[in-house]
Parts: structure tokens; C-alpha cells; sequence
């Protein structure tokens, strides 16, 4: 157990050592000097992440995933047992992790000086890995990693001409971005009859940067809606949450319970939990609650579907993004009810429980994730109907007034994008609506 926890240095381990607070004089231990996963380099500049701390006889094979690979045929093609990836799947199961590859997707081979394999590394973004190391007793450990990373801000600009949605992607924001904008002011107005051609949004997209590399996570940072007769606004705080322009919270609130009554709580959240089958230490990162089979799943907020899949032993399960800060996850379903990609009102049913993956028997297995690290459901600050606490009202006024001024007066690209300009492809403009279109964006993100 004790190695867990000294596998930090330099990048910042998300999710199996957090039960484990030493001082950061103290990671580097007698074992693992030689063993730290990640290089130490604060920021990680434009390189990705490569172990470069491995003893030098190890070897890595880096692998790129193309269209219609599995890992079992990456496993198999480069002489990495199958037995491992099945013991990396089990301890996937927390994480689900795995479930993120796509085509493109970079992963790491490890194998040690006897040629055995000895560890996976998902390369999930230019700031972010994600290690499955082998232990002693052939069991694998999750290890999370997360370099610097910086916010650049971009500010979109555009004016209401037929639909909002249509209007804003005209404006170069996302289908993701224009859902949030629907769930934040949502309450306040309806984007179907409200709005009239000529109302005005801004927003200030964030993007986020490792080095000089862009994530491709961006978030909103904040939203005006300008009406004849009224501006609605969203700020986002440094809490994840979002408030009006006086500090009123206009993040939709959330349900405790992920069902309808309240079932016993079979197994509790708890990061450091000794699995009652396997006998190892694993993280519980949900609740399991004791629903019956084919028991109505709510999910506990406003929010879009982000995934939907079925693990091997986490069951078929779904995702949902919140907005701000938070996700949700509810595993080991019986039916499935929604689609990647839908928006989902607070108590809407999205599945029916069930027993699916590896389960000891029927039962809902929720997690309440906030900014990306899950914590107790039961327990979490969820977001209420609540506003800026008052010590830190002053701070967010003076963020709000110098969010309103960017928004007012800095560049923006969509300004372009949404100027009545001749079509894309009119040979005439062409050479002239290309530069012009990288030079916006060249100043309004640096
Ligand atoms: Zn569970």
C-alpha cells in the first residue's frame, strides 16, 4: 500500500493517493526514486507526457488507436497478456477510463527487463495520463495524472437571426456550449418564444492550454443575453458553479437521490475501501444503493448525456455532465433509456437498475464527481438555489465587471464568422477571408 502513494512527483495524482496527504518533501520514497511515472516539469509545455524517470532497460511500445481496434487486439499484437488487460479492466471499473479511447487515442505499452508487461498509459489529452501499474500480486493500480494547465479566453459575439441555436453556432459557439446557455438562463427565459432577431449574446469561451498545446476542454466563463426589455446574465465563479450578475446562483440545482424513494445504502462511498471479494484495496468512488432490478433511475440534475456504454465489469452505465462542475455516473443497469448527446431535465428517467458487469447482485452504483474528482454523493456540497457567500461577494463583483468589459470590447472572432460576408467559397474573397479569419483568432486567444 505504501507505494501508492509516492508516485507523484512533479504531476499532481488525481485519484489513488488523494486518501494519502503527505507533504510533497515526502513522495519520493526509497522504492520509487527511480520509479516516479512522471517527469517534473511544472506545465509540461507543449510535450506530452513520457516516462522518462523508467530505468532505461525498460521498454515502451507507444500505440496510436485506428477505426475498429480493441485493446484485446492491441494487447495481443504487441505480446502483452490478456490476463492483464482483464485485471486492468476490473480495476477500469472505478474509472472507466479505458472507455474514453477513441481513434487517435495514444497509448503506452510497458514492459520491464524480463519482458513482462508491466504497465499501461493512456495518454488522454496533452495534460492529462492516465497509468495502470501492475502490483506485486498481478492486480493493478490506477493512477491519475494531471499537469498545469492555463485558460485562454475567447470572446464570441454574435445577434439573434432565426433560431438561438442556429444563431450561435452561426457565431462559432458548440452544440455543448449552446445546451449550458439553455440550462443557465433556461429558468429565466424561453429561447423558443423570447427571443426577437436582433438580441445580442456575448461569451467568453475558455480554453484550456498545456504549454502552448490546447486540451480541447474549453468551458464558458460568461454569458450575457441582451432582450429589449432585459439582460440575463451567467458568470461562472472559481467554485464551478454559476451566478447572475448580483451573485444569485442560476446553476440548476440538484436531487440528492438518483431515485425516486430512497433505497439502503449497500455499500458506501469510500476512497480507500477493501474490496470484499478481491480482498485488495480499491477506491469505492460512488454509493451503491439496493434498488431491485428494474428500478427508475433519475438523473439528479439538468444535464447532456455525455456517455453511454457497457463495461465488462462496470455493467452498462451512463454519464451525464452537468454543466460547471459536475458529473454524474450511474452503473450496472438493466435498460438504458437515453442517447449520448441528449439534454436531461433534474428527475428525468434515464435507465432502469439492474445487475449488469460484475455485480454481486442488483443494485444502482451512483457517482457524484465534482470538477472531475468523485466524491460522496451523500455527503457533497450539491449545488441549491444559494449565492455568493458574502466574504467573497466583493471578489465576484470585480470579476463580473471585468468579465462585462471584455465582453463589451475585446476582439472576437465571431465577429467575422457572423458578418453578412459573400460565401465561404466565392473566389473572389477567399484570399482575403482567410487571413483575416487567423488573425482574429491569433489575437483574441493570446
Ligand atoms: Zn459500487
Amino acid at each position: 500500500m505504501a507505494v501508492i502513494s509516492l508516485l507523484a512527483a512533479g504531476l499532481l495524482p488525481l485519484q489513488t493517493s488523494s486518501a494519502l496527504t503527505e507533504p510533497s518533501s515526502s513522495k519520493a520514497g526509497p522504492q520509487t526514486a527511480n520509479a516516479s511515472p512522471g517527469p517534473e516539469i511544472p506545465g509540461l509545455s507543449a510535450e506530452p507526457i513520457h516516462d522518462t524517470g523508467e530505468p532505461a532497460s525498460d521498454t515502451a511500445r507507444e500505440i496510436e488507436v485506428r477505426e475498429g481496434d480493441t485493446l484485446s487486439e492491441i494487447f495481443q499484437a504487441n505480446g502483452a497478456p490478456l490476463s492483464d488487460l482483464h485485471r486492468i479492466m476490473e480495476a477500469d471499473a472505478e474509472f472507466l477510463a479505458l472507455e474514453t479511447l477513441k481513434p487517435g487515442t495514444r497509448l503506452s505499452l510497458h514492459f520491464n527487463q524480463e519482458n513482462r508487461f508491466s504497465k499501461l498509459t493512456l495518454h488522454l489529452d496533452p495534460a492529462r495520463e492516465v497509468v495502470y501499474l501492475k502490483r506485486e500480486d498481478g492486480s493493478f493500480e490506477h493512477q491519475q495524472y494531471e499537469a498545469d494547465t492555463r485558460w485562454v479566453t475567447e470572446v464570441i459575439r454574435g445577434r439573434v437571426d432565426g433560431s438561438f441555436y442556429a444563431s450561435a453556432i452561426q457565431a462559432g459557439l458548440n452544440r455543448a456550449q449552446i445546451q449550458l446557455i439553455d440550462q443557465l438562463l433556461g429558468n429565466q427565459l424561453n429561447f423558443r418564444k423570447d427571443l426577437r432577431v436582433g438580441d445580442e449574446f456575448r461569451v467568453i469561451v475558455g480554453h484550456e492550454m498545456a504549454g502552448e498545446t490546447s486540451t480541447n476542454n474549453t468551458r464558458l466563463q460568461a454569458v450575457t443575453l441582451h432582450r429589449a426589455s432585459k439582460t440575463h446574465y451567467a458568470f461562472r465563479f472559481h467554485d464551478g458553479n454559476y451566478y447572475d450578475e448580483d451573485g444569485n446562483s442560476v446553476s440548476p440545482a440538484f436531487l440528492r437521490w438518483p431515485t425516486s424513494k430512497r433505497y439502503r445504502v449497500s455499500s458506501p462511498f469510500n476512497k480507500n475501501r477493501l474490496h470484499p471479494v478481491t480482498g485488495r484495496r480499491r477506491p469505492h468512488n460512488g454509493v451503491d444503493l439496493a434498488t431491485p432490478s428494474g428500478t427508475p433511475v433519475l438523473s439528479t440534475g439538468d444535464g447532456i448525456v455525455r456517455r453511454v456504454g457497457n463495461h465488462p465489469y462496470a455493467g452498462r452505465y451512463i454519464d451525464i455532465d452537468h454543466g460547471g462542475a459536475h458529473t454524474t455516473r450511474y452503473l450496472h443497469l438493466n435498460k438504458v433509456l437515453v442517447r449520448s448527446g441528449a439534454q436531461i431535465q433534474r428527475g428525468q428517467k434515464i435507465a432502469l437498475s439492474g445487475n449488469t458487469g460484475r455485480s454481486t447482485g442488483p443494485h444502482l452504483h451512483f457517482e457524484f464527481h465534482i470538477k472531475g474528482q468523485p466524491v460522496d454523493p451523500l455527503t457533497a456540497d450539491i449545488p441549491t438555489a444559494a449565492a455568493i457567500p458574502k466574504a467573497e461577494l466583493a471578489a465576484f463583483q470585480r470579476k463580473v465587471d471585468e468579465q462585462l468589459v471584455v465582453m463589451k470590447y475585446a476582439g472576437s472572432r465571431s465577429e467575422l464568422l457572423v458578418s453578412k460576408a459573400p460565401p465561404l467559397f466565392d473566389q473572389n474573397t477567399a484570399r482575403v477571408r482567410q487571413p483575416l479569419l487567423r488573425h482574429a483568432t491569433d489575437s483574441s486567444t493570446r
